[in-house]
């Protein structure tokens, strides 16, 4: 297996530059998600990797040893697409088969490695089919199979559960994890859908505009986002922002004082920032009814959603969303206040809209 450097990397279509000077480290048998909004340059830097695009500046390294000038077809890569591309006129067993039938492996040998591959994605049975007489998520599951077979050193994947439906892809989502994990194999992910990211990757990298913004685990970015866009661009409902002004040990939030959170009190102090953004997550705050310490609103709308509900409350304009929990009666223009969860708190630079640290 094998951990993958990229250093500084570079790609310019014409005058527009789609990566940005990107380096970014994946360890051997990690599973890192590339994720960020359509544009932002996910595919690129992941045909990058495979050799397809060649970067305008910048290196790339497996294990060490320099890749950047070597073709794709001797990087041992298997990339699996979004749509699946499996050729109409083979059977299952001869799409799987073809990398190797390329190598011109003994024919034995293609037999079992097909077998192998096909027993652990669970499409034994479906071998002598043709890809048209098989379902979205079979179709998926050959196309991994197939950049599976030849033990590629990386795995890579570009949206490949996009063109399947909700519950196929929870489910596909959950298999691919684990076969991951089961062959130890060094997987890079990309994906705009946020959840997918979460659940799947060792660690995300956020990318926007051709930028990585930040890498981390799951929790780091979700909780400890270093940009205002990572916090919004995670969570669903994402992370709610409100402005606030610093006056001496207290936050005033469009009127509402809340003291400093504990966290940040000493770097508001070193950075004698006036102006920031307040951050906190749907779940990381309670609507309470009438006045109590926090951010004061009115009820603008409840959303059941079975187990909980979503409550947007206005605060002087602003609005904000929380999780409150099922059978708690709302209504429409309510006085409620917001408690937040302190030490979930995240605050911005109002202009760069970093985090403070
Ligand atoms: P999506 O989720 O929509 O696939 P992405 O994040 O994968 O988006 P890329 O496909 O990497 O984005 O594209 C990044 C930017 O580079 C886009 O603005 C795109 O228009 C541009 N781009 C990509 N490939 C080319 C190309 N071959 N020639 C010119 N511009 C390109």
């Amino acid at each position: 297996m094998v951990r993958v450097t990229l250093d500084s990397i570079t790609k310019r279509f014409g005058d527009f530059e789609a990566l940005k000077r990107v380096s970014l480290e994946i360890s051997d048998k990690e599973f890192m998600a590339l994720l960020g909004p359509s544009g932002s340059g996910k595919s690129t830097l992941l045909y990058t990797i495979a050799g397809i695009y060649r970067p305008t500046s910048g290196r790339i390294y497996f294990d060490g040893r320099d890749v950047t000038d070597v073709p794709p077809k001797d990087r041992n890569v298997g990339l699996v697409f979004q749509n699946w591309a499996l050729y109409p006129h083979m059977k299952v067993f001869d799409n799987i088969a073809f990398p190797l039938e390329l190598r011109k492996a003994p024919k034995d040998e293609i037999a079992r490695k097909v077998r192998e591959v096909a027993e652990m994605l669970r499409i034994e049975n479906l071998l002598d089919r043709y890809p048209w007489q098989l379902s979205g998520g079979q179709q998926q599951r050959v196309a991994i199979a197939r950049a599976l077979v030849k033990e590629p050193d990386v795995l890579l994947l570009d949206e490949p559960l996009s063109n399947l439906d909700a519950l196929l892809r929870l489910e596909v989502r959950a298999e691919l994890k684990r076969l991951q994990k089961e062959l130890g194999i060094t997987a890079v992910y990309v994906t705009h859908d946020q959840a997918e990211a979460l659940a799947m990757a060792d660690r995300i990298a956020v990318i926007k505009e051709g930028v990585i913004l930040q890498v981390g685990t799951p929790d780091d970015v979700y909780y400890r986002p270093k940009y205002r866009f990572v916090g919004g661009f995670l969570g669903s409902p994402p992370m709610n922002f409100v402005e606030a002004e610093i006056e001496g040990p207290y936050l005033n939030v469009y009127g509402s004082v809340i003291p400093v959170p504990a966290q940040y009190r000493e770097t508001v102090e070193r950075l004698g920032v006036t102006e920031v953004i307040l951050g906190f997550r749907p779940h990381d705050a309670e609507v309470v009814k009438g006045k109590a310490e926090g951010l004061a609103g009115t009820v603008y709308s409840f959303e059941p959603l079975g187990r909980e509900q979503i409550v947007t409350v206005s605060v002087n304009g602003a609005f904000v969303k929380v999780f409150a929990p099922e059978g708690e009666h709302f209504s429409f223009g309510e006085p409620v206040t917001v408690k937040l969860r302190e030490d979930r708190i995240v605050l911005f630079d109002k202009k760069s809209e970093k985090a403070l640290e």
